[in-house]
């Protein structure tokens, strides 16, 4: 999609720090990152919500998650995924994305 940001980093026309890529999945930190650890996993085609997405893209997106979890040392300690769906959770890029956060405590229920 023309105007979506997270499709312009897909196709490398708005630059990010990619940290993995296959054919399927791209992997890039946060610009504002809420842990020392966030970095996000998106599909390279435009799925706007986890409601458009299916079984398997989010079963890659979720693989691509941990194994980037476990390289950047977080696994063992915990961490957190999250993947904001509609306005009440807070959605502001409508491109699904599941972030990862680490490298530190998170409380329960979150805000
Ligand atoms: P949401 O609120 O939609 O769940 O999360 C969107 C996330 O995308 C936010 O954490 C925000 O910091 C991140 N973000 C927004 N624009 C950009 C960008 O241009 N580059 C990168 N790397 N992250 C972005
Ligand atoms: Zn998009």
């Amino acid at each position: 999609m023309s105007d979506c940001i997270f499709c312009k980093i897909a196709e490398k026309s708005l630059p990010a720090k990619v940290i993995y890529e296959d054919d399927d999945c791209l992997a890039f930190e946060d610009i504002n990152p809420q842990a020392p650890i966030h970095f996000l996993v998106i599909p390279k085609t435009h799925i706007e919500t986890i409601l458009d997405a299916d079984p398997e893209i989010m079963g890659k997106m979720m693989g691509v998650a941990a194994r980037i979890a476990e390289k950047k040392g977080v696994a063992d300690d915990g961490f957190r995924t999250v993947i904001n769906c509609g306005r009440y959770a807070g959605q502001t890029v409508d491109h699904l994305h599941i972030h990862v956060l680490g490298g530190r405590w998170f409380t329960w229920p979150p805000g």
